[in-house]
Order: C-alpha cells, then sequence, then structure tokens
C-alpha cells in the first residue's frame, strides 16, 4: 500500500485508475496511427511519466524525442512566457508528430509548441494531454485530439507532475494542499 503523502489533500486517480487511462489513450492511437510512424514527442519534466507508460501502450512502430520548455518557474501560476530550454534532436518534416503533454491548464504552453513545431513541415501534429484542467470560463487555447481525463482547478501533482521540482515520482495524481504552496 501506498503511503498518502502528507503534503496531499487528495488522491484524484490511484496507479489503477491512471493504468486504465492510459491503456485506453494507447489504444486510440493505435487504431489512429496504423500504417504510421508517428513521433512522439516529450514535453519535459512533466510528461516523462506519463510518456514512459503511453509507449509501451503504443503498438505501432513510432520513434520518441524530448523538448524541453519552460512556463511556470518554480510558482504554482502560469507566467505565460514559455521558453524552449532543449529542442528535438530528430528532424520532424514529413513525420507525423505527436506531443504528449502531462496537464493542459490554459493551453499557452502547448499552442507555443504546436505553432513552433507545425513552422517545420510536419505531416501532422496532435496533442496526447493526460490531464485537462477544468477552469470556469476559461477554455484552453488548444484542443487535444487525446485527453487522458479532466480535473478540477486546483494543484495538481504526482505521476510526473511538480511543485518546485518535488512529487513528481508519487505514483498517483492528487491534490497540492493549498498551504504547501502559499508558505
Ligand atoms: P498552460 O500553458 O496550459 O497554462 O500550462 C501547462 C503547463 O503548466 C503544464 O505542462 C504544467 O507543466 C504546468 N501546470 C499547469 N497546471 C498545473 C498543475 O496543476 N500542477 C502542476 N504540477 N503543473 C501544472
Ligand atoms: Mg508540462
Ligand atoms: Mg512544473
Amino acid at each position: 500500500m501506498e503511503a498518502l503523502h502528507s503534503d496531499v489533500k487528495e488522491v484524484l486517480l490511484s496507479e489503477e485508475d491512471i493504468h486504465q487511462i492510459v491503456s485506453r489513450m494507447g489504444e486510440q492511437i493505435t487504431r489512429d496511427y496504423a500504417g504510421k510512424n508517428p513521433l512522439v514527442v516529450a514535453v519535459l519534466r512533466g510528461a516523462v511519466v506519463f510518456t514512459a507508460d503511453l509507449m509501451r501502450a503504443i503498438d505501432c512502430p513510432m520513434s520518441v524525442d524530448f523538448m524541453a520548455v519552460s512556463s511556470y518557474g518554480e510558482a504554482a501560476k502560469s507566467s505565460g512566457v514559455v521558453r524552449i530550454v532543449k529542442d528535438l534532436d530528430t528532424k520532424i518534416e514529413g513525420r507525423d508528430v505527436l506531443i504528449v503533454e502531462d496537464i493542459l491548464d490554459s493551453g499557452l504552453t502547448l499552442s507555443y509548441l504546436i505553432d513552433l513545431l507545425k513552422g517545420r513541415g510536419p505531416a501532422s501534429v496532435e496533442v496526447a494531454a493526460f490531464l485537462v484542467k477544468d477552469v470556469t470560463g476559461k477554455t484552453p487555447a488548444i484542443e487535444p485530439r487525446y485527453v487522458g481525463t479532466h480535473v478540477p482547478d486546483e494543484f495538481i501533482v504526482g505521476y510526473g507532475l511538480d511543485f518546485a521540482e518535488r512529487y513528481r515520482n508519487l505514483p498517483y495524481i492528487g491534490i497540492l494542499k493549498p498551504e504547501v504552496y502559499q508558505k
């Protein structure tokens, strides 16, 4: 049994929940990319854990590359500024690109990334987001082709998602206690 981390207010998705979601997404992607050879682009660092699971649920030829962008720094709120920290090593011209993201909030990070990658002449660019945050009154800048599940507008950690680089190793998705990031 996993011990509930004392900074976590509530567990939203258990390891078993996550496994079911990822399997379903893998099946959809496998079906849609049959006969193709997609390039899975994991957005570092948050999407690493999800990508590791998702790619093993994809049953067609594919390759993987990594990109690092920074939009949040160490704060809990988006700065709206996206900075490329590490670019792809792969040429994407003519490739079917599948961007894998941990969580979509405003969608600003992804909309910037999509525009950037589209400028390089890929055959297609789609997005697989494990989580989409439901923010009342706000529509995200983009609509991902593949969505794991929706989460409430709270600060989410675990399964790759951090606060100040902590909690990425939690095997579940949880809500961080506000007193932790309001300190
Ligand atoms: P957006 O540009 O969609 O507003 O923000 C997307 C990025 O912000 C995500 O990829 C993630 O790195 C970070 N982010 C947004 N919401 C959360 C959250 O609730 N928890 C964590 N740990 N990161 C978040
Ligand atoms: Mg991210
Ligand atoms: Mg982060």
